[in-house]
């Protein structure tokens, strides 16, 4: 039973408008990363030399794995396996690909995600990626594997958010697929961008001395996540009890549904700034610092003080008894850019409120730190979003 309804989220300028249709309850929710349910059972395949855990490699360990036994064979193909979307060459521009899934029960939790964020949620994710390689999407495919517990009415709110953000960003929802699902709600999400012939920014372009920025605050989907994890709970116990949502509009509006940053791309653009290396803030600050250093051979300065975090953010994280800065470190989901530019258009963007410049790029043998509020320097490590140290 979905205890959330669109008014009591009570999100200020909220298009989203309409009821919620009873989902049905799921396991606590997980995100980020592998979460293979520990079966027993024959699983048939041929090299059967020894078995290795998924586990002993992580989400970013498999991917490398993968892609390490892949061979790009079309000219058209400018680049593969990697970055936040692929590259191909078509021909008068460059096209940018990319995918995502969200499960239920792994990424969301329809106790308490409305539908129709959901749907909005799932175009945003991925048009986040298209805007990390400097690119703008302009169609998406959505694929649903889905089972009789959903109504057409219920499908058509998880649409309906869908198009909403299709006609924010300015995109065509062009095809996908449909399933059944045995095990709950599965969306994947293909979106396609467009960036002309050498404006494209990868992830493996930083170089030393660059400035490091991002857009926007960080940790508020974290903080979002702790509410309505906290709210589920009492609700749960006791469904009399109205889930207290007041005064976290902002980080609920982080939580539940995102918004890609097509404004920072467009600015950009216009002040004449083409950062040397991109990414999205998807699994946290630090997971994502880390991906552009390793893939540049690169080490970064991050000042924990520069590290901008909303004040609602700050104030519900002391109430948990996080420390607001590890939320955004580690928190991830926050869809903000990661990027580095040339020391030389620091002033083109000083003015800029969105971007804070939070560190600079340094020679690789001098690792990647973090240096703290005291002036402390510590390497900087990606922490799961469950490793979330409560101080
Ligand atoms: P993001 O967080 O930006 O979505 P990911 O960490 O999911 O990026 O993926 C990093 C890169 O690995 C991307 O280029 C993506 O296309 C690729 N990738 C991820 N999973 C697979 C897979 N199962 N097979 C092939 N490529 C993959
Ligand atoms: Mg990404």
């Amino acid at each position: 039973m979905c205890f959330i309804t669109l008014c009591t989220l009570g999100i200020k300028g909220n298009p989203l408008s309409g009821k919620i249709h009873e989902t049905g309850s799921l396991n606590p929710i997980h995100r980020n990363g592998l979460h293979l349910p520990s079966q027993n059972e024959e699983i048939m395949f041929e090299n059967k030399a020894g078995r290795t855990e998924l586990s002993e490699l992580g989400e970013f360990g498999l991917i490398e794995h993968i892609s390490k036994a892949i061979e790009i064979k079309n000219p058209e193909t400018v680049t593969g396996i990697g970055d936040d979307a692929a590259v191909l060459n078509s021909g008068t521009s460059l096209t940018v690909v990319t995918t995502d899934l969200l499960i239920e029960g792994v990424h969301f939790d329809l106790t308490f995600h409305p539908l129709k964020h959901l749907g909005y949620k799932a175009i945003t994710v991925n048009l986040s990626d298209v805007y990390a390689m400097n690119a703008i999407p302009k169609q998406v495919l959505v694929s649903v594997a889905l089972s009789n517990r959903f109504s057409l009415e219920a499908i058509e709110e998880l649409y309906s958010g869908m198009k909403l953000a299709c006609e924010k960003y300015g995109v065509d929802l062009v095809g996908g697929d449909t399933s059944s699902s045995t095990s709950g709600l599965i969306l994947s999400v293909t979106a396609i961008g467009m960036v002309a012939h050498g404006s494209q920014v990868y992830r493996n372009t930083a170089s030393e001395h660059d400035l490091i920025c991002v857009s926007g605050d960080l940790g508020g989907a974290y903080l979002g996540l702790q509410v309505l994890e906290r709210e589920k709970k009492i609700f749960l116990e006791n469904p009399d009890i109205q889930p207290d949502l007041s005064n976290n509009d902002y980080i609920l509006e982080r939580q539940l549904k995102p918004e890609a940053q097509m404004e920072i791309i467009e600015k950009l653009n216009v002040l004449g700034v083409k950062p040397t290396s991109m990414i999205d803030i998807s699994d946290g600050l630090s997971s994502e610092v880390l991906h552009i250093c390793h893939q540049s051979g690169v080490g970064a300065d991050i000042y924990e003080d520069k590290i901008p975090i909303d004040p609602q953010t700050y104030d519900r994280a002391r109430e948990f008894g996080l420390d607001p800065t590890v939320c955004a470190l580690s928190g991830g989901e926050d869809y903000e850019l990661l990027f580095t530019i040339r020391q030389e258009d620091y002033e083109k963007i000083r003015e800029h409120v969105d971007i804070s410049v939070i560190g600079h790029i340094t020679e690789k043998n001098s690792g990647v730190n973090l240096i703290d509020k005291s002036g402390k320097s510590m390497m900087m490590k990606a922490q799961g979003w469950d490793m979330l140290l409560k101080k």
